[in-house]
């Protein structure tokens, strides 16, 4: 819907536009008819984008390589509405397999969600293992490569208007906040959603990065094997913003603006969800 100043909010009511009213009272079909995959979905962050997004009327397929979670997982979300796939986005070819067989099954693809991510090993700079930090950049850049890649390919033979979101990190946007090898992939990886937004704008196809802060899953726990507890504890203590805690949810639901057409003019966008925490200085406070 267009709407112009001079048509009056009282005329737009009975409507129910999504771009007159709050996203609130639409949360429920911000996607409606809507395919999505979301890799790395047996877990974390992307099983709540799974979640949300299916509430929000999409079909989505979780791909993987945590089968038993990721079945469960897809299970859980009602089957009809949701999937299960085995995908290691390492393997170019599982990426276009599993990208062929939504749209050979669904008819079409509209939205990427590419999440898969590792952490690595927390080696600093000065002995990081070349081989492990090839692993890191093939799951979180090369990975999310071939996510773009065949997500975009599928979008343009079906002239779907797509929406392409990368999970990227606060470690994307300063130094300091996690191993080098990680860093450095999340920093390639807001390169790879600049470029690719470039290209495939033409195309009416969006390209955005979510950047979280520490969110307590299984992969933040692996950091120094901490308690759920702790993760939040010290994101807390750590971050700009207080009194809330950032969950999984709080960046699906960043992830569900941008997949949905509330972000109609939004592209190349690195969306960082970290309460300001990357953007402040705090050795200068007012109070
Ligand atoms: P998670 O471990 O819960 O989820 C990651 C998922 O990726 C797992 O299900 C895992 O099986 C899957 N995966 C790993 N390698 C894969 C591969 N080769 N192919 C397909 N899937 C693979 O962790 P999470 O925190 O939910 O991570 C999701 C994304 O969020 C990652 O990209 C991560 O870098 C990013 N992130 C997380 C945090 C945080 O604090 N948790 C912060 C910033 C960014």
């Amino acid at each position: 819907h267009i709407y112009t100043a001079e048509r009056k909010p009282e005329a737009r009511i009975p409507y129910i536009s999504s771009s007159w009213f709050p996203s609130s009272s639409l949360s429920k079909c911000l996607l409606y008819g809507k395919v999505a995959i979301i890799t790395g979905a047996a877990s974390g962050i992307g099983e709540a984008a799974a979640r949300l997004f299916a509430s929000n009327g999409a079909t989505v397929v979780v791909a993987d390589i945590q089968d038993e979670l990721g079945t469960r997982v897809a299970a859980s979300i009602g089957l009809g509405r949701c999937s299960y796939r085995r995908c290691d986005v390492t393997r170019e070819e599982e990426v276009e397999a599993t990208v062929d067989y939504v749209v050979r099954t669904h008819g079409r693809l509209d939205v990427m969600l590419s999440n898969a991510g590792v952490l690595g090993p927390l080696a600093s700079v000065l002995n990081v293992d070349l081989g492990e930090m090839d692993h890191v950049m093939a799951v979180n850049l090369r990975g999310a490569a071939a996510a773009v890649k065949h997500a975009a390919r599928a979008m343009v033979a079906k002239g779907t208007r797509g929406s392409i979101i990368c999970t990227g990190s606060v470690t994307a946007c300063q130094g300091g906040l996690g191993p080098v090898a990680y860093t450095a992939s999340k920093h390639a990886l807001v390169g790879l959603v600049s470029a690719a937004a470039g290209e495939l704008g033409l195309h009416g196809i969006r390209v955005n990065c979510v950047s979280p802060f520490g969110v307590a899953t299984p992969l933040a726990c692996g950091y120094h094997g901490r308690s759920p507890e702790q993760v939040e504890e010290s994101s807390c203590a750590a971050a700009n913003l207080k009194g809330v805690v950032l969950k999984a949810h709080h960046v699906a639901e960043a992830a569900l603006f941008l997949a949905s057409e509330q972000s109609a003019f939004i592209s190349g966008h690195n969306l960082v969800i970290d309460g300001g925490t990357t953007v402040v200085n705090s050795c200068f406070r007012m109070m």
